[in-house]
């Protein structure tokens, strides 16, 4: 096989990111937007030793699985890998991502329970950030760039951001201010981030910058407030000089209204700044809590919330456990945390600042002795460090796995399984519909 062949393939599965794969001549061939059962004329692309990559010419026989892609865009943009195909057979795909990522790195030949699929996969998010292209409108990096595609309304985001952004465009036209461009350095507006309070319909605004002011901001202030009077609870700038490629700066300056917005998670208040983490998708982090509630069964127990963000989850539980003890490194979200567990009249919750790893060290010093220890680390998952800590020196009977990346979440329970720990159950959520991510809860118990 060679760039250019032109090839029939029959579609067998899918990788982890959602490209379609097909199986000729002992070589992997992975084509994008192409479905499990498709019969394809494809061309390739580029050929490694054990795999090639291709692209559809034709779709010959396509498979039952196929729906009309509903976005314009969705062959171009890298955020949706699963609009041509039925929300049904992708919460398949993804429930069969996990098991397989369990089975072959794990090492544990195990099915999961049924995914928890959503019931809305539309505007479900509720944060967004915007690359601005040179003419001041807003788009998304193309698949593998940073080139940016110019798109107002995409099907993931509420309508609301769609009109929002429209007004901070203008505004950026209208006032001649300046792009910021990744390649030269140069130019002052990087990125429109903002953020909806689903349940409270609060809205943040903001900015971010290469540099300190934003000329007339005034003017904007009074545009945004008559677009969305109310609900426009906080406009911000963040301050990001750096050349980067990560999005946000680590200082915010607040132009109107107060420095967070509030949002209701299970029950919960939740204040979240822009710096905090908070899930981008609230109804369904609702069920993955109420899972991970499940799993935890805190009623009387102390229990150690790991990579807590905002505090959601441990605050979620706090009602019932015996204490809650949370770690996160970023300072802004635990002040955050530190005030949820004020505004919800809770006081059996500790926070406290630092990577996971080295503040577990600190607390087993200490002599705590959770019963329960939940991690909710980011993809790259938890440090081998970390795990020894929980197993070796706070033993909690339960471990509680909430993970973003099914790869990490088996290697992760690989070593917890060398070191005492048995996995006992884990659900895949659909946290993320029509993208190729999937969130997952597991439960792991300890061996007498
Ligand atoms: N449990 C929270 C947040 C999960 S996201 C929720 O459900 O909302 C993962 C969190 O881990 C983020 O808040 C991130 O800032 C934090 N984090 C990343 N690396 C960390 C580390 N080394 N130590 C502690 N927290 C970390």
């Amino acid at each position: 096989m060679k760039k250019n062949d032109e090839i029939i393939l029959e579609i067998d599965g899918y990788t982890s990111e959602g490209s379609g794969v097909g199986h000729i001549d002992g070589m992997a061939v992975f084509v994008p937007l192409a479905a499990k059962g498709d019969t394809v004329h494809a061309k390739i692309l580029k050929v490694k030793k054990s795999y090639a990559f291709g692209k559809i010419i034709e779709v010959l026989t396509p498979s039952n699985d196929r729906t009309t892609p509903d976005c314009p865009v969705f062959s171009r943009c890298g955020g949706c890998v699963y609009r041509h195909i039925s929300y049904k057979s992708e919460c398949e795909i993804k429930s069969e991502k996990v098991y397989n990522c369990i089975k072959r790195i794990g090492g544990i030949d195990m099915a999961p329970q049924d995914i928890v699929c959503a019931d809305n996969t539309f505007g479900y998010r509720n944060k967004a950030q915007y690359p601005l292209s040179q003419n001041a409108n807003v788009g998304f990096f193309g698949t593998h760039s940073h080139r940016v595609i110019e798109c107002e309304n995409c099907l993931l985001q509420p309508e609301i951001f769609e009109n929002i952004c429209r007004v901070i465009t203008n505004f950026l036209k209208q006032n001649n201010i300046s792009i910021y461009n990744e390649e030269a350095h140069t130019g002052l507006v990087r990125h429109i981030y903002l953020r909806f309070g689903a349940k409270t319909n609060e809205i943040m605004v903001v900015l971010v910058i290469n540099g300190d002011t934003l000329p007339f901001a005034d003017v904007l202030t009074k545009e945004l407030k008559t677009l969305l009077g109310k609900t426009l609870k906080s406009v911000q700038l963040n301050i990001n000089k750096k050349d980067t490629n990560v999005i946000l700066g680590d200082k915010c300056i607040t132009l109107f209204g107060d420095t967070y917005i509030t949002d209701i998670l299970c029950g919960v208040k939740v204040r979240i700044s822009p710096l905090s983490f908070y899930q981008v998708n609230r109804d369904m982090a609702e069920k993955l809590y109420k899972k991970a509630a499940e799993y935890a069964d805190v009623v009387g127990k102390t229990v150690l919330d790991l990579y807590c963000g905002a505090g959601t989850i441990g605050l979620s539980m706090a009602k019932t456990a015996k204490k809650i003890i949370g770690v996160e490194i970023i300072p802004d979200a635990v002040k955050d945390a530190k005030i949820n567990a004020e505004i919800n009249g809770i006081t059996n919750a500790e926070f406290i600042c630092g990577d996971a790893a080295t503040a577990a060290k600190q607390l087993a010093k200490r002599g705590e002795k959770p019963d329960v220890v939940i991690v909710d680390p980011p993809r790259k998952g938890c440090e081998e460090s970390l795990l020894n800590t929980i197993a070796n020196d706070f033993s909690p009977e339960r471990i509680v796995y909430v993970s973003c990346d099914p790869s990490t979440l088996a290697r992760d329970i690989a070593v917890l399984t060398t070191l005492g720990y048995k996995l006992v159950e884990y659900t895949p959520v659909d946290m993320f519909p029509r993208t190729s991510h999937v969130e997952c809860a597991a439960k792991l118990i300890r061996i007498e």
